[in-house]
Parts: C-alpha cells; sequence; structure tokens
C-alpha cells in the first residue's frame, strides 16, 4: 500500500504551544510560492519587520525574523553577543534558563547562575548580589516569561539593574511577545528573542528577535568571529538589513513567512494592548472555573502569565491518563509538568487565538467530566457557571 496524505484532527491547542492558527493564516500560507529575492518578497519582508517592531514596541532597526523556531532566535542572540571569555549571569526560574546557562557555556562563556525556585519571578536583589560579586561580568540573561512555570519577572527592573553596572541583556519573550505587556525600548532591553507559535498564534518554525545600538556595537567589536555560520547577524544583515543589497544568505521559508506576516496584521487589527486585555480577560475566566472545581495554580497571583497557567493536579489523579482522555474524547491538548514539576502540574495554555471564552469553557467542562468521571477529589459541576458569572 503506497503512503497517503496526511489529514490531522482539529485540535484545540492549551498546552505551551504551539497555539491553534488562525485559519486565514493558514490560508496564506498556501498561497503561491515566489522567490526568496523575488521584489515582491522583498516587500514582504519590510512589512514583516515593521510589524514585528509594532509588537515588540520598538524602533530598533535590526528587528526581524529568524529562520528557525524559538530556539534558534535563543542561539543567535547567545552566539553574537557572547565571546569566548565572557562572564555571564543567568537568571534561572525555570528550564528556559538551564537551556540558556547551555548556550553560555557551549559559546565559550561562564554562566554564573542566579537561581529562583520554579514557580517564582527573578529575585532582583539575588540579581543584585550577583552582580555586584562579579563585576566582570558582560551580559545578564533571563526569561520574561517563563512557560515551564507560568510566572513572569518583572524585566523592566531587571534590565535596569544590568545597565546600572555596564552589563547588555539578553530577553527571553518566546511567550510573553503578543500576550502581555512587552515593551522593548521603554525597557531597554538590548537584545530579544520569541518565536511565532505561541502568543502570535503563526505556526512553528519562526523566531523574531530584536536587537538595540549597544547590542549591535557589541557584535561589531567583537574580538573572534560568531562561531555559527548561519546566525551570525552580520551576514544575515546582508540579507535582512535595511538599504542591503539582499544578497543570498539562505533561503527563506516563504510560506512560513505569509503566515507570519497574516498573523502579525490580525494582531495590528486587534491593537497589541487589546491583545494583553483578551489573554488576562480569559485567564480570569479559567482561573474562577478551576478555583470552583477545588483547583488551584502554582504561582502567585501577582506573577501568574494569563497565557500560561500552571494548575496543581489533584491527589490520586494520574495526570498523563486524564491528558490522553482529553486529547482522545475532546480533541483537546494540555500540557505536561517539565522537570522537577513533572507530574504535578498541568500547563493549561491560552496562547493567541487560542484564547477565547469559547476555549476556556471547552477546558473546564472536558476537565470537570474527566476528573469526575475517575473519582478525583473535586467539586463537580461548579466551574462552568463561576466561570460564566465572571
Ligand atoms: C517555547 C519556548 C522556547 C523555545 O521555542 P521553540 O520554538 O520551541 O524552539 C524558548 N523559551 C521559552 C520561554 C519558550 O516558551
Amino acid at each position: 500500500m503506497p503512503i497517503g496524505s496526511f489529514h490531522p484532527p482539529l485540535r484545540t491547542l492549551m498546552g505551551p504551544g504551539p497555539s491553534n492558527v488562525d485559519p486565514r493564516v493558514l490560508e496564506a500560507m498556501s498561497r503561491p510560492t515566489i522567490g526568496h529575492l523575488d521584489p515582491l518578497f522583498i516587500t514582504l519582508m519590510d512589512e514583516i519587520k515593521t510589524l514585528l517592531k509594532y509588537a515588540f514596541q520598538t524602533q530598533n532597526e535590526l528587528t526581524l525574523p529568524i529562520s528557525g523556531p524559538g530556539s534558534v532566535g535563543m542561539e543567535t542572540c547567545f552566539v553574537n553577543l557572547v565571546e569566548p571569555g565572557d562572564k555571564v549571569i543567568v537568571c534561572q526560574n525555570g528550564a528556559f534558563g538551564g537551556r540558556m546557562r547551555e548556550n553560555v557555556i557551549r559559546c565559550g562563556g561562564t554562566a554564573v547562575m542566579v537561581e529562583d525556585n520554579w514557580g517564582d519571578p527573578v529575585d532582583p536583589q539575588k540579581l543584585e548580589d550577583a552582580l555586584n560579586s562579579n563585576p566582570d561580568a558582560r551580559i545578564v540573561a533571563f526569561v520574561h516569561a517563563e512557560t515551564s512555570t507560568g510566572a513572569t519577572s518583572d524585566a523592566a527592573s531587571l534590565v535596569e539593574l544590568a545597565h546600572g553596572h555596564d552589563c547588555l541583556t539578553i530577553v527571553d519573550a518566546v511567550t510573553s511577545l503578543g500576550g502581555t505587556a512587552l515593551k522593548v525600548d521603554e525597557w531597554q532591553i538590548d537584545a530579544v528573542y520569541s518565536g511565532t507559535q505561541k502568543c502570535l498564534s503563526a505556526p512553528p518554525g519562526l523566531s523574531p528577535v530584536s536587537f538595540n545600538e549597544r547590542a549591535k556595537e557589541r557584535i561589531r567589536t567583537r574580538k573572534s568571529k560568531v562561531q555559527s555560520w548561519f546566525m551570525d547577524l552580520n551576514l544575515i544583515m546582508e540579507y535582512w538589513g535595511a538599504g542591503s543589497q539582499r544578497t543570498y544568505h539562505h533561503t527563506a521559508p516563504v510560506n512560513s513567512l505569509y503566515a507570519l506576516h497574516e498573523a502579525l496584521i490580525l494582531l495590528q487589527n486587534e491593537g497589541l494592548e487589546n491583545a494583553w486585555t483578551r489573554h488576562q480577560n480569559n485567564h480570569k475566566l479559567l482561573l474562577a472555573g478551576l478555583e470552583a472545581m477545588g483547583l488551584s495554580l502554582l504561582v502567585e497571583k501577582s506573577h501568574r502569565l494569563p497565557q500560561l497557567n500552571s494548575v496543581r493536579i489533584p491527589q490520586g489523579v494520574d495526570e498523563a491518563e486524564a491528558r490522553k482522555t482529553l486529547l482522545k474524547d475532546y480533541n483537546l491538548e494540555i500540557g505536561a509538568g517539565l522537570g522537577p514539576l513533572a507530574g504535578k502540574i498541568w500547563r493549561i495554555g491560552l496562547m493567541g487565538r487560542t484564547s477565547t471564552s469559547d476555549n476556556v469553557m471547552l477546558c473546564l467542562r472536558a476537565l470537570d467530566e474527566v476528573l469526575t468521571n475517575i473519582g478525583a477529589d473535586i467539586n463537580s459541576g461548579r466551574a462552568l457557571s463561576a466561570a460564566q458569572g465572571v
């Protein structure tokens, strides 16, 4: 038998990403492929840069999507800014801070770790202490929205502390972009990376990044070549840069860029602040329902991400079995816990286009039914009316 075409089911994606992609974006992606040096494509690239500047709230000239998932955006920041021998302070309060450390080491740098409990925000006092005891540090890196826990950190304060000690900042905004307030210029972030498949609700595979003048200067004055050819921004700028010759660097993922363009237009039409408010409102609905059920969130109220809700698993529940049933019977995907939180939490994402009141209701109804059926100790039948009352 020859292998047939692949037809995925229509799932509701309420995990830590990817989120549901709007049909308009999927339709844009299926338009005819054109050459990546076609003048029409160059116009599209310029529009994407403008739309990304809006999403990031920045005037940075060097704002573009890197061809590769969020992880490639992360590497792009580290390989360009970290030189062998550099000391980098990495704040870790979840899984992704650990990957930053790994990046620093692979660039030949030394990582000084500032650690907080998974579920807590980065503690500015601990960063201050680390900056004081490491006057030779050159960079501070942290995750704005920790998707492994659902906690947000005070990016503006952390950047200010870093600058007070002459350090550049690398900020992971993969989950915050388009979902919660992120103000690259106002907060003076030097280098930031994100992803398309979380709150932008474009398909996975692209990573928007932005670098300010200080970061560009650091890259220009490097003593050694960037160790990655593909991610060397000096070369990428020849292709994406303003006034550049747009010479061939690599073949851009043309159709994925159509999709990102359309997703950014949806964001522009809604308005960035309205998108932030929508994420917050739907989080409140979900929370009301979960609490009525007797469930609780891992993260304290003041640091909760509306787009990623870490729910404590009730005693005696086989968490993997419950997730399997949600997927099989309700076409609903939620996420598991990572690292020390594996088996302790579920991660319910309300990212981008997935963040609707209908999806919140679907999730509450499904969770209520599944947990009731397996005899979990919850208040059955109360979640929906509690959410409707918000
Ligand atoms: C998802 C995520 C990444 C990695 O993005 P990929 O697209 O999966 O490579 C990095 N950091 C954070 C905080 C994330 O949520």
